[in-house]
């Protein structure tokens, strides 16, 4: 595949203007609607055989918020394109501003492999809703869903201006030497790093959705029923969620010391209960991606010095690609389980004397693409919200704001650069270019050398008016001059 010929002829596709109408967009909006529903059943096949993702999980994580986007982008286009007014100030007077959002160009799209189907699908509705053509290259590792995006995209969508580019790293580094007018990586921060420096070379603009620890605190509880929800809220983040292969799955726990053994129970039970004795004759917990992973996440259970934590699991069959439900209970903090992303469904839960504590150790770490809290106390929600930084954080439950239209969804520091779902994919997606329309009439002299000290004056005095109150001031002399000159003419 000439890669180089692709993105020239969708540069002269995007030159041809096509996109800048909403029809288009509406139409390509409407396409991926009904590509998603004419193909849902090869859709939850493919993730099943990329993840073993349970059809439940892969309509709810995959095809509900795909549709979910395309719908609210299709309801909200003609809003999100309108202008914006802007209000000027008396040195602009007489005028007027807005910001029109123009598409970027033609844009380049890498995903990843654990939510397959929605990861390339929904930064896709964003970079469609805003005008830009795209070259979408989904991840490798989840070789069957790249196959039917490969597959059903030319068919449905506009192929001149949206085009799917399959495989690995070598046309990863072939795509990156191209320039592109904006690349929307999701991925590993490794990864993201040495897509940043290609960029740069072009001085192409970068959204870097990625990844890390996301901690989890655990207070006291005002009861039992409490601590339940909280344990199957966890489980929901942790093992729901492609079976803890998702950026926003809780990867430790730091809980109240008198309630760790209360809150390990509760995770027991909640996980025997959705899961059965067994998990792995659960058709409902997804599967460990490949072989290089699942060998990854077993290096963390062979550390010897972590081999006496583990409290539940621990069991794995590589044959099958599964890993068991497991939870550790106070890892040392210098194991490599407590310093890289576990993405897996390896749950290290940490003690703390004092749960307040959980602020300074979260803030000597990488800022998170999410903190959860559990709590009944106000003012530890308020100490998090003021005194940690993070991509999201969220009292009382986990996952969860990954779904919700109205929230932006992206990292900070480490954890990210840039945000988008809903609106956000808009603005993703968009320059918002700024318009001024200044009439010829009037003329403000004391915007024009030679200066002297009246015209300093007037800037002055000028700048104790805004615009509505230039507006006034003007008619009001207007009038006051209109009124003059009717007077001389009587007399
Ligand atoms: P990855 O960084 O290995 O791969 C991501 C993409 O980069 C893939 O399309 C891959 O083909 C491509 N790639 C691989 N080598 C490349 C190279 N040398 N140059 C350029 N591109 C290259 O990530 P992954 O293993 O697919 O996903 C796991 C990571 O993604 C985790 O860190 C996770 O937290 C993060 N993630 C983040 C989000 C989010 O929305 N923030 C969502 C899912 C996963």
């Amino acid at each position: 595949m000439d890669l180089r010929k692709i993105s020239e002829e969708m540069k002269s596709s995007f030159n041809g203007g096509k996109t800048l109408c909403m029809n288009w967009r509406r139409n390509q909006l409407e396409a991926i609607l009904k590509l998603v529903v004419e193909n849902e059943e090869e859709i939850l096949d493919a993730l099943h055989t990329d993840l073993g993702k349970s059809q439940t999980e892969a309509y709810r994580d995959e095809v509900a918020l795909v549709i979910n986007a395309a719908r609210f982008a299709l309801k909200n286009l003609h809003k999100w394109m309108a202008p914006i007014g802007v209000s000027l100030p008396l040195i602009a007077f007489y005028g007027s501003a807005s910001l029109i959002a123009e598409p970027l160009g033609v844009v380049l799209i890498f995903t990843t492999w654990n939510f397959p189907f929605n990861l390339a699908l929904e930064p896709l509705v964003g970079a469609i809703a805003a005008g830009n053509a795209v070259v979408l290259k989904p991840s490798e590792m989840a070789a069957a869903t790249s196959d039917l995006l490969a597959y059903l995209i030319p068919k449905y969508l506009d192929n001149s201006m949206i085009r799917v580019v399959q495989g690995g790293p070598e046309e990863c580094a072939k795509l990156l030497e191209l320039k592109w007018d904006k690349i929307f990586f999701t991925g590993s921060a490794r990864i993201g790093r040495i897509v940043m420096t290609a960029a740069a070379k072009h001085l192409t603009p970068v959204t870097l959705e990625l990844g890390g620890k996301c901690p989890t605190i655990v207070d006291r509880m005002h009861s039992n029923d409490d601590l339940l929800v909280t344990a199957k809220r966890i489980v929901f983040g942790k093992w729901m969620l492609c079976n803890g292969q998702a950026c926003v799955s809780p990867d430790y726990i730091l809980v109240q010391e008198e309630i760790a053994a209360a809150l390990v129970d509760s995770l027991k039970k909640t996980i025997k209960k959705f899961y059965g004795e067994d998990p792995s004759k659960s058709s409902d917990l997804s599967r460990i991606v490949n072989k290089n992973h699942f060998l990854r996440l077993t290096k963390y259970l062979q550390d010897p010095s972590i081999a006496n934590t583990i409290v539940y699991g621990g069991r794995h069959d590589e044959k099958r690609l599964y890993m068991q439900p497991t939870i550790l209970l106070n890892p040392p903090l210098t194991s490599d389980i407590m310093n890289e992303e576990i993405f897996g469904p390896l749950l290290p839960v940490i003690t703390m004397k004092r749960i307040e504590d959980s602020i300074e150790f979260i803030n000597s770490r990488p800022k998170p693409l999410a903190i959860y809290l559990f709590t009944n106390r106000e003012n530890l929600r308020k100490r998090l919200l003021n005194e940690t930084s993070s991509g999201s954080l969220v009292f009382n439950d986990t996952g969860v704001q990954f779904a919700l239209d109205g929230l932006p969804f992206g990292g900070v520091g480490e954890s990210g650069l840039g945000k988008y779902h809903g609106k956000y994919s808009f603005d993703t997606f968009s320059h918002q270019k700024a318009v001024l329309y200044r009439s010829l009439f009037p003329e403000i002299f004391f915007r024009y050398p030679p200066w002297n000290a009246f015209k300093l004056n007037m800037l002055k005095t000028s700048l104790a008016f805004d615009y509505w109150g230039a507006v006034l001031v003007f008619l009001g002399l207007k009038k006051m001059c209109s009124e003059v000159n009717r007077e001389q003419k009587m007399e």
